[in-house]
């Protein structure tokens, strides 16, 4: 069934553990993600980047969206990931979103309080929740670049305020992740962590977790994450699933290049959702 982004974070929150978040832009994707929730039983939230969107289309993506979430047994979030634009928020709205981020992490503070406060109030009129950032994680996600000189983590008090200023549902904090793939292993700072979730009490969203190590995964969850966001390992599973078939055959029906690539991108991602805490919490 089709659920909010907040109904799913909220429960996240009170009980303590994370959900996972996985970007989707093609159906095998989409089905890999749903059938591992079903199977581990695990509430989910899909999302689509401005890049999916433009990859996929938007029209497309809402049906495939709707549908597998129709048919799933568990409940399933559709999010927007890292929306830049007023005009992609707006769309996603009326497309059926039921969960928008609004990226307003590159401006002053006062000019993303400002922002993020008016998308909140359209979102929340249209009863769609909203994710915002505070602080820059360092690193590349589709369209998105940020120079390691210019991340930085987000302040406690920065935190505060913002949440107070614009009404967001839950919120994106740097404690030392980046998007992308890592060069060396990421430290993450937990105290930090642990200082916003005591005085924001509400869900806390941890992005770039692909090849963070699963100890710190798992404490950054005990500690008061619950959204975490995948993309980078569903896309190395998809990769590795059809160099499995194209470099050992002269397989040419996509079906059977897609196939094993679906079922290795499930496998991923029901690892993950037994590692954030979520399974059997549908
Ligand atoms: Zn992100």
């Amino acid at each position: 069934m089709l659920v909010t982004g907040k109904e799913i974070l909220d429960k996240a929150h009170k009980e303590n553990y994370a959900v996972g978040a996985f970007n989707v832009n093609n159906m095998e994707i989409l089905q890999a993600v749903i059938a591992a929730a079903e199977e581990t039983q695990s509430p989910v939230i899909i999302q689509t980047s401005e890049g999916a969107i433009k990859y996929a289309g938007i029209d497309y993506l809402s049906a495939m969206v709707h549908l597998a979430a129709k048919k799933a047994s568990v409940p399933v979030a559709l999010h927007l990931d890292h929306g830049t634009t007023y005009e992609t928020l707006i769309k996603c709205i009326r497309n059926g979103w039921t969960s928008v981020m609004f990226d307003g992490s590159h401006f002053p503070l006062p000019e993303n309080i400002a922002k993020t406060k008016e998308i909140v109030k359209i979102a929340h009129a249209c009863g769609v929740s909203v994710e915002a950032e505070l602080g820059r994680l360092g690193g590349i996600e589709d369209n998105i670049s940020v120079d390691e000189k210019d991340a930085r983590l987000t302040s406690p008090d920065e935190a505060v305020e913002f949440v107070n200023g614009t009404g967001v549902d839950y919120l994106a904090i740097a404690i030392g992740t980046a998007h992308g793939k890592y060069k060396g292993e990421p430290k993450l700072d937990f105290e930090r962590l642990q200082t916003i979730k005591g005085l924001l009490n509400m869900p806390i969203v941890l992005h770039g977790a692909s090849g963070v190590p699963e100890d710190s995964i798992i404490k950054s969850t005990k500690l008061g994450v619950n959204k975490i966001n995948i993309d980078t390992d569903v896309r190395v599973a998809f990769t590795e699933g059809v160099k499995s078939v194209v470099t050992t055959s002269d397989e040419f029906d996509p079906r059977k290049i897609c196939g094993p690539a679906r079922d290795n991108m499930k496998k991923v991602v029901m690892e993950k959702m037994i590692m954030f805490g979520c399974s059997g919490k549908a």
